[in-house]
């Protein structure tokens, strides 16, 4: 079986992580831009930062034989620093049209400010204007206000609900979005909230139909191999495969395959990883090390 994790953070996990998931058998992953746990004070650091999610990490997953995509986006929380987000804002354009780019996102409420509404609203025109789907995170607090509220808004700037990918949902939630014809992403965390026994019994109760799974690991506590482990709950409790194939794996490659830069062939026609390669001059290798370079590209782990 073959899986995407179509939400998670990877700048923030070890190559011991990246190991683990494409033995695990994920093949590709998209990493929204994001918040770093510590706000930014100038809007170079987003700069460096979207830099690295189109450059360098794309470049060190595909060391480890996954293929890496990113959406680009200023995320709410730092949309309340209204001077800086502005700045931001214009840095935008300059990174949404680059290889890779899959998405705008991940954008929408955190604390429902103004600002948050102001920001929020600017880049589903920019999304829009480029064609791109959306990621929506949904707020933690408020959870379910907040998913209604981004779907509303998104319908006022008129986007196609079926470019539009609202996650971080609960039982709370999955009903409206689905009705209304969004994609429905579920984050499984850990010993809380969102946990794989959850999901399978939301796959159980409404069908694997635009239903998605994903990680959103980054760097607290979280699992880079929740949607695998999820995908094994529901082998164990009778989900049948068709229905995981779609929610671990195939529904992500139809949300995201809309922005025309991601499809199956980049995975199955992949070059076989090699270690040895460099960009801008530098390696995931430390002194010593020995470079693992691999014949073929047939590194999928049947299970
Ligand atoms: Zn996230």
């Amino acid at each position: 079986m073959m899986y995407i994790d179509p939400h998670i953070h990877v700048t923030s996990r070890t190559t011991d992580d990246y190991e683990a998931m494409q033995k695990a058998g994920i093949v590709a992953v998209i990493e929204p831009a994001f918040w770093l746990g510590q706000p930014r004070t100038k809007v170079g650091s987003f700069q460096d930062y979207f830099s690295s999610l189109v450059g360098w990490e794309r470049f060190r997953a595909k060391q480890f034989g996954i293929v890496h995509y990113c959406t680009i986006g200023l995320n709410s929380k730092e949309a309340n620093n209204e001077a800086l987000a502005e700045e931001v804002m214009e840095l935008l354009p300059l990174y949404v049209g680059k290889e890779g780019v899959v998405a705008i996102g991940e954008i929408g409420y955190d604390d429902q400010t103004a600002a948050e509404d102001r920001f929020y609203r600017l880049q589903l025109e920019l999304a829009k204007e480029v064609d791109l789907p959306v990621m929506i995170h949904t707020p933690h607090r408020d959870k379910k206000k907040g998913t209604v509220r981004s779907m509303d808004v998104s319908e006022e700037h008129g986007l196609d609900p079926k470019m539009v990918i609202v996650d971080h949902n609960n039982e709370e939630t999955v009903k409206e979005v689905l009705d209304r014809g969004y994609w429905a992403a579920f984050t499984i965390y850990p010993h809380t909230k969102m946990g794989s026994e959850r999901m399978v019994e939301i796959v159980r109760k409404y069908g694997p139909e635009r239903i998605i799974v994903d990680s959103a690991a980054d760097w607290g506590i979280s699992d880079p191999l929740a949607v695998p482990k999820t995908a094994a709950l529901m082998k164990e409790k009778g989900i049948p495969e068709a229905h995981i194939e779609m929610t671990c794996y195939g529904n992500a490659l139809t949300a995201y395959g809309q922005s025309g830069q991601m499809e199956e062939k980049d995975w199955l026609e992949k070059e076989p990883i090699d270690q040895t390669k460099k960009h801008g001059g530098n390696t995931v290798l430390r002194g010593g090390q020995k470079p693992r370079v691999d014949n073929d590209s047939s590194n999928i782990i049947e299970n």
